[in-house]
């Protein structure tokens, strides 16, 4: 049995495990409590290569997935885009587990696929905004997009969404202001640490968060009149100090930004075949001992072999699941608290939070 004391004197991790196979599994006594969030961006097949198309097979794999929640005492929040909010194959199930209290839904805006659409193309695609970031729209066409995915969500499920991430992570103070104007808790677009300015949008490039805090912490609205809490993704750089030095530079050079995407750029607590299922584990471990809540994120299409870039294949595919079930097995044992991403949000907003706004 491993004894290891962590810096933070209330947590001390126990390491239970005996085979070489369950290395990071074990069990954190004394512990402060941790929220443990699975966000699934719940949108098309395969969103990146064929924006210009809706397919919802990977839907049918959501019973699956939540069973295998359900059974470690998981809530996932499924963040819906506009397709989804109709489509049976889905819809039906989640409502139905929404209603048992097992899951939250969320709202998750992909401006081409959500109406009005400005240029309409075949199946539900605004062709004038392919692809777009929603910081991108006109004022107007912004809200009455948003307002169009929240009144759907409401006619579909009957539930006002609390929890929203912006399609591509791409969300800005406008979007915060709408969205608390609308009574929402809580976003989840911020990636501390990471830069998506070389991916493009409509025209713009993508967000940047290489300065982003990594902790919860309020954003309020254009007018600071009111706020919501920002839980942003659990982002963790395998080369802290690396990192740090080169952070604030890569936002100064193309090359700089290559050299710390290369040697520092945080990777995210995603579940990815191509990653080996300890360095998930081990960065639960780090989360929990700097006091940050645990939270795994997915697209619903990366359940499905065929229907993501990194599940091209069934073995790709059935190591998804493994790694699902090793992280949530893991959560357990480390006495994590499961909760939907709203339930964190007022959690986190009986405590006292710094206001800031990672982007304008
Ligand atoms: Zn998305």
């Amino acid at each position: 049995m491993l004894i290891w004391w962590t810096a933070d004197p209330t947590l001390v991790w126990f390491s239970i495990s005996s085979s070489p196979n369950t290395q990071a599994t074990g069990a954190l006594l004394n512990i402060t409590q941790i929220p443990f969030l699975v966000t699934v961006d719940t949108e098309a097949d395969d969103a990146w290569r064929h924006p210009d198309r809706i397919r919802l097979d990977n839907l049918t794999v959501l019973p699956k997935f939540q069973a295998l929640c359900s059974a470690y005492g998981v809530v996932p929040t499924y963040l819906l885009t506009y397709e989804c909010c109709s489509a049976s194959a889905g819809v039906t199930y989640i409502d139905a587990c929404m209603k048992a209290g097992a899951c939250e839904i969320g709202h998750h805006l992909h401006v081409w696929t959500t109406p009005p659409f400005e240029q309409p193309g075949n199946g539900g695609i605004d062709r004038a905004w392919l692809h777009a970031f929603q910081f991108e729209l006109p004022n107007s066409l912004f809200q009455d997009k948003a307002e169009t995915l929240k009144e759907a969500i409401k006619s579909t499920f009957g539930c006002q969404p609390r929890s929203h991430r912006a399609g591509r992570w791409g969300v800005d103070q406008r979007t915060i202001s709408w969205l608390v104007q609308n009574e929402f808790l809580v976003d989840s677009s911020v990636v501390p640490g990471i830069s998506w300015k070389r991916q493009t949008g409509s025209a713009s490039s993508g967000p940047e968060y290489l300065l982003a805090s990594s902790g919860p912490h309020r954003w309020c609205s254009a007018d600071n009149q009111e706020c919501l809490v920002e839980i942003p993704a659990s982002a963790l750089p395998l080369r802290p100090l690396c990192h740090l030095a080169l952070r604030r530079l890569a936002r100064q050079s193309a090359w700089l930004e290559r050299l710390h995407k290369r040697l520092a750029r945080p990777r995210m607590l995603r579940p990815d075949p191509s990653r080996d299922v300890r360095e998930l584990e081990e960065m639960m471990i780090t989360l929990v001992q700097r006091g940050l809540p645990v939270q795994l994120m997915l697209h619903s299409s990366e359940l499905l072999s065929g229907t993501s870039p990194i599940t091209r294949t069934e073995e790709q595919t059935t190591r998804i699941w493994k790694q699902l079930e090793r992280v949530f097995s893991a959560a357990r044992e480390m006495g994590l608290l499961p909760m939907g991403l709203s339930d964190a949000a007022s959690w986190y907003d009986k405590q006292n939070l710094q206001a800031y706004s990672p982007v304008r």
